[in-house]
Order: C-alpha cells, then structure tokens, then sequence
C-alpha cells in the first residue's frame, strides 16, 4: 500500500484534485482508499440519542453500527494516522487535510501565501486552484488536477510510498535521518523506501493480531530479554525461529 496526503486550505481544489485523482488511479486499475482528516474540533458521526450514542454512554469502547448499505465502527478518540493506515488494504490511499505524516504531499492553494502555509520538506508538487496559472514553484511542479490528471497520477506513481513508522527521531534515527527526512530524501531519489531499518528487523511483535513497529532499542531490548530467558530451557535452537503468544 502506498499513500500520500493532498494539504492545502479550503477551497483551493483540494476535494477536486483527490476526487480525480481517485478516479484516474481507479482507471488505471488501482485500488483505492481515502483517508480525511476534518478540522472541526466538534465533529463526531455518532449524534447524541441515537443507538450507538447510547452504547458509548454506557461504556462501550468501541462501538459499530451495522447497516444494509454502510459500516461504521467508531472509536472513541483520534487514532494516529498509521493505526488508520494499517486497516487499509488498497494499492494506494489518499489523504485529505493529513500534515502530521511523513507521506509525500501534494499543496493546493490559490496563492503563493497559501503554497507557503502547507510548505514542508514531503512536498513534490503543487496542485489546485494556482496550477491554473503556474508550471512550477521553486524547484516543485505546479500540475493542474483538473486539465492535466494523467501528468499529476504519473508522479503520484512515482512519488508516492509505503507508509514510514512516523516515530519521534529521538526513539530512531537508526536511517540517519527522521523519518519526514528520509521520506524527503524518497522523494528526491537519495535515499530508498528500504532504508527504514525498521521494516527488516528480526523480532515481530503483534498485539491482537496487528503489528506493532518498534524502533531499534526497543527491538533489541525485548530480543535480548526474550532469548535470555527462552536459551535457558529444553529445546532451545540457536538458529531456531522463537514464538510467544501472551493471551490476557
Ligand atoms: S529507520 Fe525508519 S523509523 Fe527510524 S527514523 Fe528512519 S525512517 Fe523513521
């Protein structure tokens, strides 16, 4: 799965661009998610007297409301975005107002305030409403959504990544870089989506059946913990392959 996040003010064509975007990736015989970050602080799906509310009032966690034509679980706070990510199964997802993610990004403004509002260092081309009337910005392309989609999706093929861990830099580094760096570095072709160590560590750990990523020293101490203990019994193999399952 690979993903990246469409930033940029409303009304700047922002929808408009992820809505053609979606449809030219589907063309093309992709799959598809969607992810939309919504910026008012009120907003909840779940209205106060309806069923569901009443679950939640009693303690539900979690609470799902199953119909002929839509699902809906609702969680009871804002999930990061890799936990969202990680219940997505299409080829690529698109994100919707998401900043606080490593993912490439595309800005959509109508002005170069609003370019320099969204500006970080996962930014690989400008889009909306100013791509109407600029090739580039720096050394970015400005690709219009509406005029020129097959340009726009070429590059988001490129550009696009398997999501990074997002972890603080001060738990990680083990790229060299934090992980917005090193996603910097993807984009300009210096550094490989396979640098992140993290992915091709030897210890796994998976809670409730979803796996959890570790940073390096917290790799290395739960192993070392484990197999202080495990080498000690009947059966250990150096070269075997160590399993534990902690039911509670
Ligand atoms: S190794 Fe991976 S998780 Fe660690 S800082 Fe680099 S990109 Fe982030």
């Amino acid at each position: 799965m690979k993903v990246i996040s469409v930033v940029g003010h409303s009304k700047t064509g922002k929808t408009t661009t992820i809505e053609n975007i979606i449809r030219e990736l589907k063309r093309r015989g992709y799959t598809v998610g969607t992810i939309k970050e919504i910026h008012f602080h009120d907003f909840k799906m779940d209205m106060e007297g309806t069923n569901t509310h009443r679950h939640r009032q009693a303690g539900a966690e979690t609470v799902t409301a199953r119909g002929d034509r839509e699902t809906d679980v609702l969680f009871d706070y804002k999930l990061p975005v890799n936990e969202i990510l990680s219940f997505h199964k299409e080829d690529f997802v698109i994100m919707e107002g998401v900043r606080d993610t490593s993912a490439p990004k595309i800005v959509t403004a109508e002005d170069e305030e609003g370019i320099l509002a969204k500006l970080d260092m996962t930014v690989f081309a400008i889009s909306g409403k100013i791509a109407a009337e600029i090739d580039s910005y720096r050394d970015l392309p400005a690709i219009d959504g509406t005029r020129d989609i097959m340009r726009l999706v070429d590059l988001i093929e490129e550009m696009a990544i398997e999501p990074l861990p997002d972890v603080d830099q001060d738990c990680c580094g083990a790229c060299g870089f934090s992980c917005m760096e090193l996603s910097n570095r993807i984009i300009r072709g210096l550094s490989k989506r396979e640098d992140c160590v993290v992915d091709h560590q030897e210890t796994k750990l998976l809670i409730d059946g979803r796996e959890i990523p570790m940073v390096p020293f917290v790799e290395r101490i739960l192993r070392n913990s484990v197999l202080g203990v495990v080498k000690e019994l009947d059966g250990y193999k150096e070269d075997g392959k160590v399993e534990i399952c902690i039911r509670k």
